[in-house]
C-alpha cells in the first residue's frame, strides 16, 4: 500500500465496508484509567473477552449449584462429554479431522505429552544414533526448557541433541530456507523438529508443507507449537502432513487467561501401539471408562491423549470464543489481516524513515506470505522510550527485552482506524 499519510476518510470507509467490522463489538473494549478506550494491539499476547463470556459461565456455575453431580449428565452441555464440543470447530481451525483434535491440559502440558509419546530417541552414542530435536533458535522459553529437559528425561545431553536454527537476520530472505538446509544436512540423525509455526518474537510464518517434506524425507517427525498460529494464519496440518501439534487458546483465540490448550494428532498414527504416550482415564474408550476396567483400552485418535475429565469452567469461554471464529472463517479473517497488517508496516516504515536516530527497523518477514498479523519492531536506540510514549497515548503494545515492540492488529476485533491512531500518535512523537 504506497501511502504517505493514511486519510482519515478513505479509513472510515474502510471499517465501514469492512465484512468482519461488526465482531469488534462483540468483544469487551479494555480501557485506560480517563475511561478511554486502549487501541489495543495485544492479541497476539492476550485476546480480548468476548462479551458472551459470562453467560456461557453462569450456564455451568447455575448447573453445578442446581444440579452438583448430575450436571456430568444434564443441562445444557453434560460435562461428561463436554470437551466433544471442540472437535468440530478445532477441526476446522487448525485444519484437521475431527478425531484429529481434542482440546485440553494447558499448552507445555501438551507440549511435554506429545515429545513423551513421539520422541523416541536412540541412546547409543555414535555418530549415526537418531536422537536429534530440531527448533528454531530464539524460541519461546517454556519450548526451550521443555525441549532440553525431554532430552535430560531420556538420559541425553542438549548439547548433543538439541539444535536450534539461527533464522536469517535480513527481512527479505526466506525464513524456512535454513530450518530445511539443517533437516538435510542431520539427515538420520534427525529424530524430530519441533518448530514454532509462527514465531513468537519476529512473527516469521515458517512454510510449513516444505518443512514437513524435507523430515519426512529423512525419516523425521514434524510436531509444531502453534501458539502464534492458531486463529492468525490459514492452517492444513491433516493436508500437509505434520505428525502432531499443539497451542493454547488465549492469544489469537480469545479464550481467556490459562485457557484450554489444544493438541492434534495426524491419523496415520492413531492406531500405532509403539508411542510412548502418557495416559489417564480420561482418553479410554469412552464407551467402557466407567466399567473401571483394569486395562487402557484408547480412544479414537486425539482423545486417546486426553488424561482427565473437561476443565469445563476454562472450556465454556472456549466455546464461546471458538464459535466467533468459526462464523467469521479464516479465509475472512486472512483476507483483513493481510490488508489492515500491510497498512501498519507501511506506518511504521515511514516512521522509522523519518526517525533515522532511533537506528530501528522491522525484523518480521516483508513477504506477506511468511508472516501472521504481528509487526515486530527492534530499536537500538529509544526503543523503551516508544513504547511507554505509546502506552502514554493510549496504544497498548507489547515490549521484549533487548529493544523489540509486538504489535499485532487482530483481524477479528481491530478496525484500520487502530491503525490510523497509531500513525497520528508516532507523528508527535
Ligand atoms: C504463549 C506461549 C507459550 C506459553 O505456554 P503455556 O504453557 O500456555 O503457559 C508456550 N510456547 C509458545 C511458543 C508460546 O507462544
Amino acid at each position: 500500500m504506497a501511502m504517505n499519510t493514511l486519510d482519515a476518510k478513505q479509513i472510515a470507509q474502510l471499517d465501514l465496508n469492512d465484512p468482519l467490522g461488526r465482531y469488534g463489538e462483540e468483544f469487551a473494549k479494555p480501557s485506560r484509567e480517563n475511561g478511554e478506550p486502549w487501541v489495543y494491539l495485544c492479541g497476539n499476547s492476550l485476546g480480548l473477552m468476548p462479551l458472551g463470556v459470562p453467560a456461557a459461565l453462569k450456564v455451568e456455575t447455575d448447573s453445578w449449584a442446581k444440579r452438583a453431580v448430575e450436571g456430568h449428565f444434564e443441562g445444557v452441555h453434560p460435562w461428561m462429554d463436554y470437551h466433544q464440543r471442540f472437535s468440530g470447530p478445532l477441526a476446522r481451525l487448525v485444519g484437521a479431522e475431527e478425531s484429529e483434535v481434542v482440546a485440553g491440559n494447558t499448552l507445555t502440558v501438551n507440549l511435554h505429552l506429545l515429545m513423551a509419546g513421539f520422541y523416541q530417541p536412540d541412546n547409543r552414542s555414535n555418530d549415526h544414533a537418531r536422537n536429534i530435536i530440531l527448533m528454531e533458535a530464539g524460541a519461546f522459553p517454556s519450548d526451550q526448557y521443555a525441549m532440553d529437559s525431554q532430552i535430560r528425561h531420556h538420559g541425553l545431553d542438549p548439547k548433543r541433541c538439541l539444535v536450534e536454527v539461527t533464522l536469517p537476520d535480513d527481512r527479505a530472505a526466506d525464513p524456512t530456507a535454513p530450518l530445511l538446509e539443517q533437516i538435510a544436512l542431520l539427515g538420520e540423525r534427525l529424530s524430530v523438529v519441533m518448530l514454532g509455526a509462527v514465531h513468537y518474537y519476529t512473527g516469521s510464518f515458517f512454510d510449513i508443507p516444505s518443512v514437513v517434506e524435507a523430515a519426512h524425507r529423512v525419516g523425521a517427525l514434524v510436531g509444531l507449537d502453534l501458539a502464534h498460529a492458531a486463529g492468525n494464519v490459514p492452517l492444513e496440518l491433516h493436508a500437509w502432513g505434520v505428525d502432531f501439534a499443539c497451542w493454547c487458546s488465549y492469544k489469537y483465540l480469545n479464550s481467556g487467561p490459562g485457557g484450554p490448550a489444544g493438541l492434534f494428532v495426524h491419523r496415520k498414527h492413531h492406531s500405532r501401539n509403539d508411542l510412548g504416550r502418557l495416559e489417564g482415564w480420561w482418553g479410554h474408550e469412552a464407551a467402557t471408562r466407567f466399567e473401571m476396567p483394569r486395562d487402557f483400552v484408547p480412544a479414537t485418535g486425539a482423545q486417546a491423549w486426553q488424561l482427565s475429565n473437561a476443565q469445563v469452567m476454562a472450556m465454556a469461554p472456549h466455546a464461546v470464543a471458538l464459535e466467533l471464529h468459526d462464523r467469521a472463517g479464516m479465509e475472512a479473517l486472512r483476507n483483513k489481516s493481510l490488508a489492515l497488517t500491510e497498512m501498519l508496516e507501511a506506518v511504521l516504515l515511514d516512521f522509522l524513515k523519518n526517525h533515522p536516530e532511533l537506528k530501528g527497523r522491522i525484523l518480521t518477514p516483508s513477504n506477506p506470505h511468511h508472516r501472521g498479523c504481528q509487526l515486530s519492531m527492534f530499536l537500538e536506540h529509544r526503543g523503551h522510550d516508544l513504547f511507554d510514549y505509546l502506552h502514554r497515548n493510549g496504544i497498548l503494545t507489547d515490549w521484549r527485552n533487548p529493544g523489540t515492540i509486538r504489535m499485532a492488529p487482530v483481524p477479528l476485533y481491530n478496525h484500520f482506524a487502530d491503525v490510523l491512531a497509531v500513525q497520528e500518535a508516532l507523528r508527535s512523537f
